[in-house]
């Protein structure tokens, strides 16, 4: 904000000192420009000069103006990235700080399940591995380190934990969108996500330009972390009527993401990889708080329903003003308990979140609404219907059977899977 007020103050400057014939001008990049005289002076004292001297003049003016013009082009660059780095508010419900708070649990905690120590528990990795159902060390020669292939039963569980996330969103009346996985950076941008983030880390994997496109000024292309992305855009200038409203869509995509700050944390398995498959609920709403919690606990219940019948341990939280990320005004995730993370955060680990944007990217989006013959800007809300790797690895760790080596599959995926029960033994 400070920084803001005092580009501002910059801007104003620069705005007096333009009207103020006379005035002598300071260029960002360093020199100085004299503002000419009003427009009647300027007439007379035009109409007394030669025509070389006219010419000459005109040739001085062009220099000028294109300092000027490069240097409001540099400050409305700078104006344009201290707003888009600008965040959301913060909602009354959020906890303030870094700790979130606990709202409920789903199929118990596990520590009132079974307890641990009666079972043998292993990773997913080792898990998958055994069963030849994960195969990490093909996927490191061909791609490097975050990369996995899913084979045999992890790939058709993958299709499963899809297929279940959209028929049970469509079923709650969510309108399937297949949507782009590459996107213009500023779309991405617009909706709160940064190439780089605070740290100067690239989060983002950007499409490589030709020198041609570039210097045709042809806008950079990124791939989509998220189909937030895409469907927000889908939206992007575009005016909403009123019975359009609340507009639900649902879209499986392939997600990106680069986790450079992550290199070193969870840097086996498919908690935290480069490319998943994620299924995403999006929807746009009057600009109303009642409006969007209906929607937002509208996504919370269907995510708890998906994970309660898959029969993972989790927990509900709200999280904290340092978790909310640029666009959230509240955020609420859950959490489901994977043995391998014992050590870490009690086993507990994200696999789904939902937030409330308020106006916050359809204002940069300019996505508006009609109400009432009034032009808002409506609100938007987003939540994950099914995050498959980290619920993947998490059934394999939860549905583990040491004695049968076995996976049991959860009833709700089976009829996607051919009816099979088990990923079976050692192949
Ligand atoms: P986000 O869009 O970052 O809120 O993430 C939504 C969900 O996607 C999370 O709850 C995770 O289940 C999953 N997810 C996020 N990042 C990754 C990643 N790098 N690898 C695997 N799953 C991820």
């Amino acid at each position: 904000q400070r920084e803001g007020r005092s580009l501002r103050e910059r801007g104003n400057l620069l705005r007096r000192q333009i009207t103020n014939p006379g005035v002598r001008l300071d260029l960002n990049g360093g020199g100085s420009l004299e503002i000419p005289a009003t427009a009647e002076i300027e007439r007379d004292r035009v109409s007394s000069l030669t025509r070389p001297q006219l010419v000459e003049e005109a040739r001085a003016v062009k220099v000028a103006l294109s300092s000027i013009e490069e240097a409001e082009a540099r400050l409305a660059g700078e104006m344009e990235a201290l707003a888009l780095a600008m965040p959301n508010l913060t909602s009354e419900t959020t906890p303030r700080g870094h700790e979130p708070r606990v709202l409920s649990y789903i199929n118990d905690h596990p520590e009132q399940a079974p307890s641990p120590s009666d079972r043998v528990w292993r990773s997913h990795v080792h898990i998958g591995t055994e069963l030849g159902v994960l195969d990490f060390a093909s996927a490191a020669t061909a791609s490097g380190w975050g990369w996995y292939y899913l084979l045999d039963e992890a790939a058709e569980m993958e299709q499963a934990l899809v297929s279940y996330a959209m028929a049970t969103a469509t079923r709650a009346g969510w309108r399937q969108v297949s949507p782009p996985s590459m996107v213009y950076s500023h779309i991405a941008a617009a909706c709160g996500f940064q190439p780089r983030d605070a740290s100067g880390e690239t989060q983002i994997y950007t499409v490589a330009q030709s020198a041609e496109d570039a210097a045709r000024g042809k806008p950079e292309l990124c791939m989509a972390g998220t189909a937030e992305i895409p469907l927000a855009g889908m939206k992007a200038n575009t005016t909403l009527d009123e019975d359009q409203l609340p507009l639900k869509r649902v879209a499986v995509s392939r997600c990106y993401r680069a986790e450079a700050g992550a290199r070193g944390v969870d840097t086996k398995g498919l908690y935290r990889v480069h490319e998943f498959t994620k299924v995403e609920m999006f929807a746009w709403s009057e600009p109303d708080a009642d409006a969007a919690d209906d929607l937002f606990n509208e996504m919370v219940d269907l995510q708890t329903e998906m994970l309660e019948s898959l029969g993972l341990h989790c927990r509900v939280l709200e999280m904290p003003t340092g978790d909310l990320g640029a666009s959230a005004i509240r955020k609420c995730d859950i959490e489901a308990y994977f043995p391998s993370r014992r050590e870490r955060n009690e086993g507990w680990g994200e696999v789904t979140s939902a937030s409330i944007c308020t106006d916050y990217q359809t204002r940069r989006l300019a996505t508006r609404a009609k109400i009432g013959g009034k032009l808002v800007y409506p609100w938007t809300v987003n939540g994950t219907a099914m995050a498959v790797p980290r619920v993947l690895a998490a059934l394999l760790e939860n549905g583990w059977n040491e004695e049968e080596m076995s996976v049991t599959i959860p009833e709700v995926l089976r009829p996607w899977m051919d009816g099979k029960e088990k990923i079976g033994s050692k192949r």
